[in-house]
């Protein structure tokens, strides 16, 4: 891999101190570069890199993006997905972060028969159990794991979260990382531009960030 923007060697370096201080290997640790309302001419240098796995929000923006540039390239969908776009989404993502509720269970084990193709998936739990927030609530994350692997018949792969702003997000990923262990799963999408050494010494096996590689975002 030719890595040369400094930004990518510098948080890739970031990840892999965090993984050895916590006696992990850093290739456990995927990044996940997140592009999403990034310009083009920012994605594409880490892009020729040698990062191959981009996390997008929206799924039109990222089928816009992405569509002619899909060779090789890992995406994934770590933003909320409306139950009547998950035809696109299951044809278009390599894995989808996001799934929180029975009513995309249902839509996604449809399109997954339909289309005889499953994207891996993520439970997004709802630790800081915030009302604005997407995601299910700790309390009822088993349940909702076990309807989604027996009735609706989809593996999930592991669990993701996003800590409310302003808290210690440390808790949040202990707490993510004890719901996945209880259920067997061994995959945490946690972790973002702030946190994600925090995030990895608390078993991250994919930390999403952006900005400190692409730089703060348009808005
Ligand atoms: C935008 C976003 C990120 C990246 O945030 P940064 O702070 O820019 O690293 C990570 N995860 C999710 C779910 C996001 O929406």
């Amino acid at each position: 891999m030719t890595v040369s923007p400094a930004s990518l060697t510098d948080v890739l370096d970031r990840i892999a101190r965090a993984a050895k201080a916590s006696g992990r290997e850093p290739s456990d640790v995927t990044l996940v570069a997140v592009s999403k309302q990034q310009p083009w001419e920012k994605v594409a240098p880490i892009l020729a890199a040698g990062q191959t796995v981009f996390g997008e929000n929206r799924v039109q923006e990222a089928m816009e993006r992405w569509a002619e540039r899909r060779e090789g390239v890992e995406l994934r969908l770590i933003g909320p997905l409306q139950s009547n776009k998950a035809k696109e989404a299951v044809a278009f993502f390599d894995v989808i972060e996001s799934l929180d509720r029975e009513k995309l269970a249902v839509a996604l084990a449809a399109e997954v028969r339909k289309q005889g193709r499953s994207p891996r998936l993520y439970v997004q739990v709802n630790t800081g159990e915030e009302p604005q927030k997407a995601g299910v609530i700790p309390g009822e994350a088993d349940a909702f794991i076990a309807a989604v692997r027996g009735t609706h018949g989809l593996e999930v792969e592991g669990l993701m979260c996003i800590p409310p702003v302003g808290e210690p997000p440390g808790p949040h990923f202990a707490l993510l990382a004890k719901i996945a262990a209880r259920n067997g799963l061994a995959k945490l999408s946690m972790g973002m531009s702030d946190d994600f050494e925090t995030a990895v010494r608390f078993g991250a096996t994919s930390v999403r960030v952006g900005s400190a590689l692409f730089g703060a975002r348009a808005t």
